[in-house]
């Protein structure tokens, strides 16, 4: 492939960093970590996606998750037109709330009933409330690297110990919010112990990504979820599962499905809105209906449960099935193999994780079990590779802490393209 020009990309950024702060609207997008300006992106078919200087790119950010029937997918682009021709939004219920929520409680192991709303950091800042509202509790416990969106409450990093109070992440979270949020390593169930021979008596809840996305991608040890699970049940607070990532992602039942274990709470968002602003968040009928207005505990939304949204949601669910997944892994099975034997022949470190369609690369010879592990790879080489790739076609997650995505509309002719540009691209970087 040529080289490829930028040039109204780097034009529009220019204007954009005069309206929005650093250009965008969400930090990723700004492809800080890769030292590149942000690719400014057109449409998207299927696997592919084109950007306004007319790059195509084999697309592996698939919109950070939800698009998992590609982009476009012709069923969900008309069931879309045909609902916004009677109305975009009535502030009152319609029978596509009912539907989705079916299809959610149908779907998901732990779910008897469901709130919609607009996004994942809307699904998992309610669930935290009801959480505290439900035991009258206060304090919550998180795992280093997983991110939850950017509520207060979870917008925490690590405090000095393996089991201390939080501090917070960024300017703006008192330190009165972040010393209700505890954090420790993930996959450390000796430390979780610690935390709750601590703070127990006032533990509403602990929130874990049942396989982290947001340090790379990092599964859970063997009985790591089974223990929290116990934990949890003994010490009288809930288990919160953030499957907003992992949601319809990492198996037909979600993650819990795959794994078997049932959290109290469920957050999901992403593949549940098909690319619309969709989070949710859910549980047993017990808890859940002490949710304002069959409960007390207050949470809303004006454009929760929006019609365009509900729809683009109902079409992706329904196209999925458990023949899906086996694609996922097959195509998955294809990518790690082409991945490795490229990096080994070339000399570079790595280590491979992966589950359902979320797979992350690591440049590092170490086991990734968790946050410290995950940054023992090597960025500069990350951000190398990266742009390499993308001179390539092949558009990867501007970040190591961010897992690629596959969806229905990858092929094995995506993969055989992708694994000649790890070979040319390693080539390029040999140790
Ligand atoms: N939880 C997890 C696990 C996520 O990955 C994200 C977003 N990447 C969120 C919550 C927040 O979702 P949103 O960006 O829709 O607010």
């Amino acid at each position: 492939m040529g080289q490829k020009t930028y040039t109204k990309s780097k034009q529009a950024f220019k204007e954009a960093v005069e309206l929005m702060p650093g250009g965008v609207n969400s930090p990723v997008r700004g492809f800080k970590s890769v030292n590149m300006d942000p690719i400014f992106m057109e449409s998207g078919k299927g696997a592919i996606i084109k950007d306004i200087d007319g790059n195509e790119y084999i697309d592996y950010i698939l919109s950070w998750g939800p698009l998992i029937l590609g982009h476009t997918h012709p069923d969900v682009v008309s069931a879309i037109q045909k609902v916004a021709e009677t109305g975009t939004s009535f502030g009152a219920p319609t029978l596509l709330e009912n539907e989705l929520a079916e299809l959610v409680i149908d779907r998901v192991p732990s779910i008897e009933m469901v709130r919609m709303v607009s996004s994942g950091t809307e699904a998992t800042m309610s669930a935290l409330r009801l959480a505290r509202g439900y035991t009258k509790r206060n304090k919550i416990l998180k795992f280093e690297g997983c991110y939850h969106g950017h509520a207060d409450s979870l917008l925490i990093k690590a405090g000095s110990g393996v089991a201390t109070l939080g501090l917070p992440d960024s300017p703006g979270v008192p330190e009165s919010i972040a010393s209700n949020t505890i954090t420790v390593p993930y996959n450390d169930l000796e430390s979780v112990k610690l935390a709750i021979k601590e703070y127990g008596d006032d533990l509403a809840a602990i929130i874990v990504e049942p396989v982290a996305g947001n340090m790379g991608v990092v599964g859970p040890d063997n009985g790591f979820l089974k223990g929290l699970r116990e934990l949890t049940e003994e010490n009288g607070s809930l288990l919160i599962f953030d499957e907003v990532m992992t949601g319809f992602r990492v198996g037909y039942k979600c993650a819990q499905g795959h794994f078997n274990i049932k959290p109290d709470l469920t957050c999901l968002g992403k593949v549940i809105g098909g690319g619309l602003p969709v989070g949710a968040y859910g549980g047993s009928r017990e808890i859940m209906e002490h949710v304002a207005p069959a409960g007390t505990i207050y949470q809303a939304g004006t454009l929760s449960g929006n019609p365009l949204a509900m729809t683009a949601g109902i079409e992706t669910l329904r196209k999925l099935t458990p023949k899906t997944y086996e694609h996922f892994i097959q195509l998955g099975d294809q990518l790690e193999e082409g991945f490795r034997a490229a990096a080994k022949a070339n000399n570079i470190p790595h280590t491979v994780n992966r589950a359902g369609s979320m797979i992350g690369f690591f440049f590092t010879d170490q086991r990734v079990n968790n946050y410290d592990k995950a940054k023992t790879s090597d960025l500069e080489l990350f951000a190398e590779y990266y742009r390499l790739m993308a001179e390539e076609g092949i558009l990867l997650p501007p970040s190591q802490f961010e897992g690629m995505f596959l969806s229905a509309a990858h092929t094995e002719e995506h993969i055989v393209k992708t694994v000649e540009a790890f070979h040319k691209v390693f080539e390029k970087l040999k140790r």
